[in-house]
């Protein structure tokens, strides 16, 4: 009888994983034919510099409306696009239409765009950021690479080969999400590196424990001390925008307490805005020309 139930259980979970399976295949053909129409979209989210309280820079961030399923998370989509041998047509895209989005928008603000771990493989990638930024007519100082750790675990030499490539164009590289690794340390002097994102996990509770804030403290200075740029990623509250202002002092914020990704148009608008430092400021003193 045990038996039995056993058998039928294991049934279930056989029909379970098919089915994953099967939604898995259907999501895949899916995507493969929105790549091909180019009905994935960018979105951009923007990054504030504490010094001027304005839009220093902008993430670009991928975005597929799935038209049965809605919006599909690219940590859904991206890891199937590089399963299905295709992520390189979406950096592409993705590159495409922020630098040609990038040069519409006032001088100074940049943009950043995220590579994954099989881009830096290639060979040709140095080539593909070297046509979008003729296409576009993008100053090189004006594009940013992510780059993740995982990327970096992949193939080291090749990689690292791909990453001095983009930077000998001119093209700045920033490590995302810092502190996520096993080996966040090593890269920071190994590595060519300009900028360095921390993850927003130590964002969590930065405003409340001593312990996480001291963290932060120290990989801040640390990074700068070996000269690079760092941006806190993840502020979404005034309480955590007033710890780091006071004790830890980033050169840049992003998160949603500056809204989440919105479209190339929405970065114009706020282009000019000087954001508040704290709650209590009213919108028309955060507007300012
Ligand atoms: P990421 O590169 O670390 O991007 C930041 C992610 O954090 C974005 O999620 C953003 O919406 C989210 N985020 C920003 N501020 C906050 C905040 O204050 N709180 C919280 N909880 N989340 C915040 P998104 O757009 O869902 O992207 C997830 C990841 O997917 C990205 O992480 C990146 O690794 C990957 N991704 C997105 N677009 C692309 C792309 O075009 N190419 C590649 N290769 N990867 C992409
Ligand atoms: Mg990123
Ligand atoms: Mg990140
Ligand atoms: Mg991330």
């Amino acid at each position: 009888k045990a038996k039995e139930e056993g058998k039928g259980r294991w049934k279930l979970f056989e029909s379970a994983m098919d089915a994953a399976f099967r939604d898995k295949q259907l999501l895949k053909a899916d995507l493969r034919n929105a790549v091909e129409a180019r009905e994935l979209r960018v979105v951009y989210q923007p990054i504030i510099a504490l010094e001027t309280m304005r839009i220093a820079s902008c993430e670009a961030l991928c975005r597929w409306d799935h038209p049965s399923l809605g919006p599909v998370s690219p940590a859904i989509f991206i890891p199937l696009a590089e399963e299905m041998g295709i992520i390189s047509q979406i950096s592409v895209f993705v590159l495409e239409t922020a630098t040609a989005e990038c040069k519409k928008w006032p001088e100074p603000i940049s943009v950043s765009v995220n590579l994954s771990a099989k881009d830096f493989r290639s060979p040709d990638m140095v080539d593909k950021v070297r046509a979008v930024l003729d296409q576009s007519g993008l100053a090189s100082d004006r594009l940013e690479i992510e780059v993740t750790e995982t990327a970096l675990l992949d193939d080291q030499v090749q990689t690292s080969r791909t990453i001095e490539a983009i930077k000998a164009i001119g093209v700045r590289i920033a490590l995302d999400d810092f502190g996520t690794g096993y080996s966040s340390l090593s890269y920071l002097h190994k590595l060519p590196l300009d900028k360095v994102k921390i993850d927003r996990s130590f964002l969590h509770d930065i405003a409340r424990n001593q312990r996480t804030l001291e963290l932060v403290r120290s990989i801040v200075g640390l990074s700068r001390a070996l000269g690079l740029e760092i941006t806190i990623e993840g502020v979404e509250t005034f309480e955590q925008l007033k710890v780091l202002v006071r004790e830890v002092q980033p050169d840049m914020v992003q998160g949603f307490l500056y809204g989440a990704a919105l479209s190339a148009s929405g970065i114009r608008t706020m282009s000019s805005t000087v954001w508040p430092l704290a709650e209590n400021v009213s919108l028309s003193q955060r507007k300012s020309a």
